[in-house]
């Protein structure tokens, strides 16, 4: 992605940010600071090295990550990113968010984050393979389908979770669905889960236009990202009617405000959701992000909304499909400019929910329709986005925070209930 814009004395470091927020979070419902200081850092942080034999005969050895946030209110969960720029802070704070999403949508879990520090891109099927294997190998201990359970993230699918439960099931000698979600369906997967994300956040779109009482035919998106998020969102908001007036992807950006043509567009993408080099007349992301629109979804990665950009941006409505796009300042800025934000933790949720989904069917050898997934999402992100935004109307206070007050809360009493404060 297009390098964030950096201003003088921004905090682009999502760590701080996040507990900044947890902290005036807790404040505001009234907890003491011994709260704060159980929740601002992971519970639990495993560092991995792990020695894998690239095809060239030569190894090489990856550094990964899995931090468990809060196992308070259950089992930890949430996805593993494989990204050269993966690192401690970043694992750390994506396991908070993990457990504010959990907590938002009513799951039993508490949060987990896994990354490998590697560049997928670049690597064979077969070193995939082997690098998932080492991982799981090396993270075994602290794992499990009722300890902590993994997920895809950011340049990880259901072919890597396939290896992974492979890989659990052999070192534990039985079969373990249960143990990571987000499976090819022939594996114990559920219907719904690889569009569950975008699924969520057309939710979030429709919601939120629906406060601002824009209808969604005819209004203009722009998505920055065209991954497993960006690309099924812009299919889905095609087809629901809307205009998708701009996409992007790490290389560059492509905008029309007439409309693309998105079917194209998606039957070129390639698996790591790269369309642009394609074209001739690309834009930056920089400047896409800032093109007129009435909804406009970062779903790609953090720091992309920052103080040196937020007062030209020229939507009514952000929607944050990827985790931690827009700097606090940035939400500040927005905010104050009128402009409806569905933070993160909220908007991104549709994939934690169907997962939950998953393993629910996962424990109980009992498979849904896409129909029952699809309803169930439907009911329970709705209530999600409510109480949200009620308790920013009725609190006065962001959408941002308003979310990290709903998120923070069932794991603070959990907390309490266990007597740990
Ligand atoms: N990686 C996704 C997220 O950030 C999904 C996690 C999961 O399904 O457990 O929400």
């Amino acid at each position: 992605m297009a390098e964030p814009q950096k201003a003088p004395n921004e905090n682009l470091n999502v760590l701080s940010a996040t507990q900044s927020v947890i902290r005036e979070a807790l404040q505001k419902l009234g907890y003491p600071d011994e709260m704060y200081e159980l929740l601002k850092e992971p519970l639990r942080m495993l560092t991995v090295r792990i020695p894998i034999r690239m095809d060239d005969g030569v190894v090489k050895v990856f550094t990964g990550y899995r931090a468990q946030h809060n196992d308070a209110v259950g089992p930890t969960k949430g996805g593993v990113r494989f990204h050269p720029d993966v690192n401690e802070d970043e694992v750390k704070a994506l396991s908070m968010w993990m457990s504010l999403k959990c907590g938002i949508a009513d799951l039993p879990y508490g949060g987990g984050k896994g990354g490998i520090v590697c560049d997928p891109r670049q690597m064979s099927f077969r070193e995939l393979e082997r690098l998932s294997r080492g991982y799981v190998r090396a993270i075994s201990q602290i794992v499990g389908p009722t300890k902590d359970i993994p997920a895809p993230d950011v340049m990880t699918n259901s072919q890597i979770m396939a290896w992974m439960m492979d890989e659990y099931s052999s070192i534990r000698e039985f079969e373990a669905p249960g143990f990571i979600t987000g499976k090819p369906l022939v594996l114990g997967g559920s219907h719904g889960r690889e569009t569950a994300t975008a699924r969520g956040v057309t939710i979030m779109i429709d919601l939120a236009l629906a406060k601002r009482g824009i209808p969604v035919r005819g209004a203009k998106v722009i998505i920055q990202g065209f991954g497993n998020a960006g690309s099924y969102l812009a299919k889905f908001m095609h087809e629901a009617g809307a205009k998708v007036v701009g996409i992007s992807d790490v290389y560059g950006a492509l905008y029309d405000p007439e409309g693309l043509d998105i079917d194209d567009l998606l039957d070129r993408r390639d698996s790591f959701g790269t369309v642009t080099k394609l074209f001739s007349n690309t834009i930056t992301n920089a400047e896409l992000l800032e093109k007129p629109c009435d909804i406009l979804v970062p779903a790609a990665i953090e720091n992309q909304i920052t103080m040196e950009n937020a007062h030209r941006i020229s939507a009514q409505i952000v929607v944050e499909a990827a985790n931690g796009p827009t700097t606090l300042q940035a939400t500040k800025i927005l905010t104050e400019r009128g402009i409806l934000i569905v933070p993160d933790v909220l908007a991104s949720a549709g994939g934690v929910v169907v997962s939950y989904f998953e393993w629910v069917q996962n424990n109980q050898g009992y498979y849904w329709t896409e129909e029952e997934v699809q309803r169930k999402l439907v009911e329970l992100l709705t209530r999600s986005f409510e109480s949200v935004y009620q308790v920013h109307t009725s609190r006065k206070v962001d959408m941002r925070l308003a979310a990290y007050m709903v998120g923070v809360r069932k794991m603070a009493e959990a907390s309490r209930y266990r007597g740990w404060i």
